[in-house]
């Protein structure tokens, strides 16, 4: 029960932060090596160009070129250790963001976090990003110019034939790493499918890695598209792509207002679509949103991300809890 509760939580069009209320980040991650600035045009000259977003590329990018495996050459690639080397396969949208925000946000979120999680990986640690796979399965925002959305059948095939030619390579872990609720369910389908059908030892890994981030319970609870996170992130990252000024509020229910159906997270659910609920297409309220509140959140976030990819490069394999206790007891 409490699975499915759980699991009924992370479903529909949720972006990040839905997956913002997560176990809190602890144990063991390397020392952060860049303080994460609130970038401005002077502080963003100032950076090296490895931690640069790329102004002139197809898509702004925050991965340095070391992490990025589509610069390896091949032969490059046959060096990687295959047991270790963990490839992360950002899966993220092209979506309508309300007024305010560009159709590219959850990608851009995506290399923004995933960026400054790689930084704080031990140059050693074999990780490297795929080039992500921006299109996602985005139909409950169909109907708003701009939104380019794939077919479940089209993002899963997608990410079953990257699996196929990554297992082909004799590399044995896939991480998936989504930043758009409606992708989850398809994602996580997939993990399991791609374990079972070559044998990968693949994981999911939400946006923000679980990390607790101080948002209010409503904006927690129903903020989750174009709101108060996804405008901070983009604040912090990349300000010129956000318009303040056509913020509009839209909640599509109310924590303190339960009702049999929801249209998510309960045990009752109704399908919806954006245009239904939400005309702007904001939900959630971005009008508190900051820079600061972005920079703040986005270190949390790339601590938790950096956590968990560590965990799972070093990943051997799930126990059975009596293999635990057997140990326990010696
Ligand atoms: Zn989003």
């Amino acid at each position: 029960m409490n699975r499915l509760v759980e699991r009924g939580r992370l479903r529909g069009a949720r972006c990040l932060a839905c997956e913002a209320e997560g176990v809190a980040t602890h144990g063991a991650v390397p020392a952060m090596r860049n303080a994460l600035e609130v970038p401005t045009a002077s502080a963003s000259q100032a950076r090296q160009r490895s931690t640069e977003p790329t102004p002139f590329s197809t898509m702004k990018t925050w991965i340095r070129d070391s992490r990025n495996f589509a610069y390896l050459t091949w032969q490059e690639v046959d060096r990687l250790p295959r047991d270790r080397t963990l490839l992360v396969l950002p899966t993220a949208a092209i979506e309508q963001h309300g007024h305010h925000l560009p159709l590219a946000t959850d990608t851009l979120i995506n290399n923004f976090v995933l960026g400054h999680a790689l930084q704080l990986l031990p140059e050693t640690l074999p990780v490297y990003a795929l080039p992500p796979v921006c299109y996602g399965k985005s139909n409950e925002h169909i109907g708003y110019p701009g939104t380019l959305a794939l077919s479940a059948r089209t993002f899963m095939d997608t990410i079953h034939d990257l699996g196929a030619s990554i297992a082909s390579a004799g590399f044995q872990k896939l991480v998936l790493y989504n930043t758009h609720g409606g992708n989850i369910s398809c994602v996580d389908v997939m993990t399991r499918d791609l374990r079972a059908e070559f044998g990968l030892r693949t994981f999911y890994l939400s946006g923000s890695g679980g990390a607790m981030l101080d948002l209010d319970p409503q904006e927690k609870a129903y903020g989750f598209h174009a709101g108060e996170l996804e405008t901070s992130l983009l604040l912090a990252a990349w300000p010129e792509l956000v318009h303040p000024d056509r913020y509009t509020v839209n909640y599509i229910a109310k924590v303190n207002d339960p009702h049999v159906l929801t249209p998510e997270g309960g045990p009752a659910n109704f399908a919806w679509l954006t245009r239904d609920i939400a005309p702007s297409g904001v939900m959630g309220d971005p009008t508190p949103a900051s820079a600061e509140k972005g920079a703040r959140w986005l270190e949390q976030m790339a601590v938790a991300v950096a956590k968990a990819l560590t965990a799972m490069v070093e990943y051997s394999g799930a126990r059975l809890a009596c293999e635990a206790d057997d140990e326990k007891s010696k």
